[in-house]
């Protein structure tokens, strides 16, 4: 296996928004970052949203210039599709091993002209559009990937040859070995994201088994520009729905699923999807049911008196069970609590999961950095420092650290960014400081 060194101030650990804003904002004061991404694209989840609360932008015309702007930064060395295998202290920071996955493709070949992904005869279901979509075993991640470079995964892949054929800088490479680097750093942010609370967690809501009962995440890629129908269609038999349903809390505050805290977007984002979904689908029904809505951002509390007033209903109420008509339309039994407490059955087209944010990652095991009860990173002292976490030269940045939306994702990174710059310059006193011999 190569063997690849580089020597660097600050290690960011994951490429959404948080990793990419924490590497832009230390990498703009002059310190050199490498940005080390497991997915052969950065950009995290925020490049699959459609558009984002309170201000309606669409989500990928946001998200690109950033994405670039960390791809041509002359101080940030991007890492897509690698992985952190091994974190030691060597005496002047962190001794990092990488390991780079084999793409099948040359990277420093690869002009993202997609001509191999045109030949090839495979088509897999895609992750990125939450298998709604299909894409061939070799592609461009996606449309607005950065790198544009193709990957091919060898597991499906039939070894036909076609690609190699159709690429003009011949940049396929069906024996390409994984590549190790060393990456020395003197601080490490970790940007690792979240997941979102699967959709088969509860069996009183149908465990993933109704085909029209679908996470919050389904409607992003419905309705993103960039999204695989170029409409809104049902799973179920890919029927327009005339009648959307939005259950919150269906993954937050549920001591049942070990998500006892609130994850503070859901409320937000299915106000946009339901505001979205009434422009996409003008005669639809769109009901929320809501245990309680909670806008506590700037601009959040009129978006959200926006939405009721353009006649989406809100209910306030506890849905207790999902089931299904022999037509596949799901049926919602949920206790009113509006007018005094009554249950009732309801009929949707459609029903949606305000599902709720889990960590992505544990770091313990590489970085021995403390977690917190409930999985995310713990920070030393919330209040005062919230991107510090237990163990010296190491920092917290974006969902790693707990759930929270976008804007308090890049405040964050900032933070995160300033102490590690601090750190850095400590530590470059410190080090001047020591007598030499
Ligand atoms: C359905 C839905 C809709 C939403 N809509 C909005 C909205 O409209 N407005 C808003 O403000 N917020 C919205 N949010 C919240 C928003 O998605 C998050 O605030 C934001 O994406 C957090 O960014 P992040 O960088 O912290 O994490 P992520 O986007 O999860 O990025 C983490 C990155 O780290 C990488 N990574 C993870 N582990 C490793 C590892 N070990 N090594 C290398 N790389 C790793 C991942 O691959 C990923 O690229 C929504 C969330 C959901 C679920």
């Amino acid at each position: 296996m190569e063997r690849t060194k580089l020597n660097v101030d600050a290690l960011v650990i994951g490429g959404g928004i948080a990793g990419m804003q924490s590497a832009l904002d230390l990498a703009d004061q002059g310190y050199q970052v490498a940005l080390v991404e497991k997915d052969p694209s950065i950009g995290g989840k925020m490049i699959a949203l459609s558009k984002v609360f309170p201000t309606l932008d669409c989500c990928s015309c946001i998200t690109t210039p950033k994405m670039s702007a960390v791809a041509h930064h002359e101080n940030i060395h991007m890492l897509t599709y690698a992985e952190v295998k091994s974190v030691n202290e060597n005496g002047h920071g962190f001794a990092v091993q990488v390991i780079k996955k084999p793409r099948y493709v040359v990277e420093e070949l690869c002009t993202g002209c997609r001509l191999c992904e045109f030949a090839c005869p495979i088509d897999l279901t895609s992750a990125f559009d939450l298998d709604l979509g299909a894409h061939r075993v070799v592609r461009v991640p996606f449309s607005t990937a950065v790198p544009q470079y193709a990957v091919l995964d060898m597991e499906n892949c039939i070894l036909c040859g076609k690609c190699e054929k159709a690429c003009p800088t011949d940049a396929i490479d069906f024996n390409q070995a994984p590549e190790e680097l060393e990456i020395n750093a003197k601080a490490i942010l970790l940007a690792t994201g979240f997941d979102t609370t699967p959709t088969d967690a509860k069996a009183e809501y149908g465990a993933g088994h109704l085909p029209n009962v679908v996470s919050a995440m389904v409607i992003e890629r419905l309705l993103a520009p960039t999204g695989p129908y170029g409409h809104v269609l049902r799973p179920g038999d890919g029927k327009e729905p005339d009648s959307i349903a939005y259950v919150q809390c269906a993954g937050s505050r549920d001591q049942s699923l070990g998500v006892e805290y609130c994850s503070r977007v859901c409320c937000m984002y299915a106000v946009k999807q339901a505001m979205l979904l009434s422009g996409a689908l003008p005669i639809a029904d769109i009901t929320v049911y809501y245990m309680d809505i909670r806008t506590f951002g700037k601009g959040y509390e009129q978006f959200y008196q926006n939405a009721r007033a353009m006649g989406i209903e809100f209910v306030k109420g506890k849905v207790g069970k999902i089931t299904e008509d022999e037509d596949g339309n799901p049926i919602v039994r949920v206790e009113i609590l509006d007018e005094g407490s009554r249950i009732v059955e309801r009929q949707h087209d459609l029903v949606v999961l305000s599902v709720g944010m889990i960590p992505h990652y544990d770091p313990q095991p590489l970085y021995d950095v403390p977690v917190a009860e409930d999985g995310f990173i713990s920070i030393a002292s919330p209040n005062l420092a919230p991107s510090v976490t237990g163990r010296p030269g190491v920092f917290v940045t974006g969902t790693a650290s707990g759930p929270m939306d976008i804007v308090d994702s890049i405040v964050l990174a900032g933070a995160a960014a300033t102490e590690a710059a601090a750190y850095l310059e400590a530590e470059e006193a410190h080090q001047e400081a020591v007598p030499v011999g």
